[in-house]
């Protein structure tokens, strides 16, 4: 379960809302069972439950149990797409283990406002289910050029085109750090194609020969540099 506040072996806790809900009413804990908790700065700590009610649970933390993990130096770059694929995006992408989720605005994006708190929830609860103890750092929404104009030179930008790219393998191939970006349903304008392309850290990449959804693309973009860059064994 993940906590805001820093974590620290003896630290009384008093958890309110949805997380003292969890305990309490959905796995209806009693004083002395035990629950993991991590906090995005310390790790992991098992905690053990004082006392249960309806709205608050107060627990002390008893031991460490894993440092905030080393995650891969990936970011995700995403033309926002509506409601339903934005979330399965940022859920999966948190699965996978990027390190960095940011959205970019781009001219034939349909969304014009994102609920950042919302995708936030989706990563602590995708974080929580699949047992990531460091939370991905989600920003607010930026406009590609913005993006663009301040990309760090270190970084390679792979840029997921489906009018040509080259395999993505070829172009992972001695990029340390590096971020993928996607497009929107309606795809990338020539302009902003150029644009990117004319970025000495951008290489374009193919996903195959079929046109996939923008949620398809980030998922399989993220897979494949993770087994190919990331950290699957
Ligand atoms: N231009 C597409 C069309 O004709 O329908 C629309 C864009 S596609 C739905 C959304 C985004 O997914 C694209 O901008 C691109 O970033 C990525 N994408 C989809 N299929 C791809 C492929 N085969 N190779 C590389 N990127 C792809």
């Amino acid at each position: 379960l993940f906590v805001e506040a820093p974590l620290a072996e003896g630290a009384a806790l008093t958890l309110d809302g949805a997380p003292a809900n969890y305990l309490g009413n959905v796995l209806r804990l009693a004083a002395g069972a035990q629950v993991k908790l991590f906090d995005d700065v310390t790790g992991e700590w098992l905690a053990e439950v004082v006392g249960a009610g309806r709205k608050r649970v107060t627990l002390t933390v008893v031991q460490h149990l894993r440092p905030r993990e080393p995650v891969p130096d990936i970011w995700l770059l995403f033309a926002p797409v509506k409601r339903g694929p934005i979330d399965w995006i940022v859920e999966k992408a948190t699965e996978l283990g990027v390190d960095r989720l940011l959205p970019v605005v781009t001219q034939r994006t349909v969304v014009d406002r994102l609920n950042l708190d919302r995708l936030r929830a989706n990563a602590i609860e995708a974080a929580e289910q699949c047992e990531r103890t460091a939370l991905p750092r989600l920003d607010p929404p930026e406009k590609l050029a913005a993006v663009l104009k301040s990309w760090p030179e270190d970084r390679v930008l792979l840029f997921a085109d489906e009018t040509g790219g080259v395999p993505f393998v070829e172009a992972t191939q001695g990029a340390g750090k590096a971020a993928i970006l996607i497009g929107p349903e309606g795809g990338f304008t020539q302009d902003e194609r150029a644009a990117v392309r004319a970025l000495s850290a951008a290489r374009g990449v193919s996903l195959g020969p079929r046109i996939l959804r923008a949620e398809t693309a980030a998922v399989a973009a993220v897979s494949v540099w993770m087994a190919t860059a990331g950290d699957w064994p």
